[in-house]
């Protein structure tokens, strides 16, 4: 395949925005190589501007769940914009979403919405901290949560000590107050708890993880952080910005029957448009404002166009009843096509898998956590990528990223990306 325009369209934009992108693992920095840049896409299908057809195992890092331009949620697009892009004023639409939402969701009463999991994030600490009066919080080595300050905090040397900040411009007081715990670790948990008495306001993790490949947590792990929680006086918040209306209706408080105190959404919620929220019970969210005392706002949250575009969407998945579990036959199938190419081929693998996320570390122990996800084969997985990529299918250009299937995808879809594994590995 050839990429020539894409690679002198991102020769122009590198000239005016940083990279090039305005998202830095767009840029193909951990693979090498130009990036593709995508004119259309349809159903399970990417087109490029050189004229390439793709079948996109990223879909918009999650969004995409029923696949790209889903007819109902593009009309609802275009029937809202006809109407205005922006009022700044309450709108209907805000609380129907918000009604549908609180319902398909177990443990929460109220929502509400903002533009990105990041701030969806980053405003369900603030309300944590707020409620339990409580500054620290503890989150899980290579976890993402979106670029606000606290989150982009670098594993310290042992459990109980103060992060450091591993970007420029995180200030060592920001890092102070985010402990880092080892994903899948409760042990690790309970000692970081232990020397921080009545100093933790939450812990925030993936229930799955998705940010360092697809790593699930292991069984019991959640119900336990639960029960540290409550016998500490912990907020729990589940980030299920991947998760959420994607493992199930109801996400991963659903998937593993463990409640959360806060939920945090991003991608699916916004039907590909720019949304995030977070949710909890209504004692927790009367404390925001303007009810309570803890501040959040936005000029576009809300958004009528976003806001039809993610009702749309829950609206498809509300009444689909058999889509998760379609999503997941569909995953399963990909993962047990992928596993025997892998096992024919003696190449140290190891296949993740929670309904449609899933990922291939090129590594030979089981990934449980950051540093076992740290031992794949970074340059097979480059490798792996380019050659893929070649044969016209479209994967995450990073080992630390999940694959999201979409609802799009046919069984042909899916054998043609097993048999060009085949051919490429
Ligand atoms: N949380 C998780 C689990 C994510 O995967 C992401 C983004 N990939 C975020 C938060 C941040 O969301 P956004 O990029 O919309 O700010």
């Amino acid at each position: 395949m050839a990429y020539k325009r894409s690679s002198a369209l991102f020769h122009e934009a590198s000239q005016y925005i940083p990279g090039g992108v305005n998202s830095p693992v767009r840029a193909f920095k951990s693979v090498g190589g130009d990036p593709i840049y995508i004119k259309e896409a349809k159903g399970a299908y990417l087109y490029d501007e050189d004229g390439n057809e793709l079948i996109d195992y990223i879909n918009s890092w999650g969004p995409m769940i029923l696949g790209h331009a889903h007819s109902k949620v593009i009309n609802a697009i275009i029937e809202k914009a006809k109407l205005g892009t922006s009022f700044g004023t309450p709108t209907e639409i805000e609380t129907e979403i918000a009604r549908l939402a609180v319902s398909m969701v177990p443990n929460i009463d109220k929502i509400r919405f903002v533009n990105s999991g990041t701030e969806a994030c980053m405003s369900a600490v603030r309300l944590a901290r707020g409620f339990t009066g409580k500054e620290k919080i503890i989150k899980f080595a290579g976890c993402y949560h979106g670029h606000s300050d606290s989150f982009l905090i670098q594993a310290g040397s042992g459990a109980i000590t103060f992060g450091s900040p591993n970007s420029p411009g995180v200030t060592k007081g920001t890092a102070q107050d985010t402990l880092l715990a080892n994903y899948n670790d409760i042990e690790n948990v309970k000692d970081i708890i232990a020397a921080n008495t009545n100093e933790i306001a939450c812990i925030i993790l993936e229930p799955v993880a998705g940010n360092m490949g697809c790593i699930p947590p292991k069984e019991g792990f959640l119900q336990e952080l639960r029960n540290v929680c409550d016998a500490n006086n912990i907020l729990l918040i589940f980030d299920e910005v991947m998760t959420g209306f994607r493992l199930a209706k109801g996400g991963a408080q659903e998937l593993f029957n463990v409640a959360a105190d806060i939920v945090c959404f991003g991608k699916v919620i916004g039907g590909g448009l720019p949304v995030g929220a977070f949710a909890a019970r209504n004692e927790i969210m009367n404390f925001l404002a303007p009810l309570g005392p803890v501040y959040q706002a936005g000029t576009l949250s809300g958004n009528p166009l976003a806001m039809a575009a993610g009702l749309a969407m829950l609206q498809e998945l509300n009444t689909d009843v058999d889509i998760f579990n379609r999503l997941k036959e569909k995953t399963d199938y990909l993962h047990a096509g992928l596993r025997k190419v892998l096992e024919s081929k003696e190449i140290d693998f190891t296949i993740n898998q929670v309904g449609s996320m899933i990922s291939v570390h090129f590594a030979k122990e089981a990934v449980v956590d950051f540093n076992s996800a740290k031992a794949g084969d970074n340059q097979q997985f480059k490798d792996f990528f380019h050659a893929l990529l070649a044969e016209g299918v479209y994967i995450a250009p990073s080992a630390y990223e999940t694959w999201f299937l979409c609802d799009a995808l046919t069984y042909e879809d899916l054998d043609k990306t097993i048999e060009a594994c085949n051919k490429v590995l």
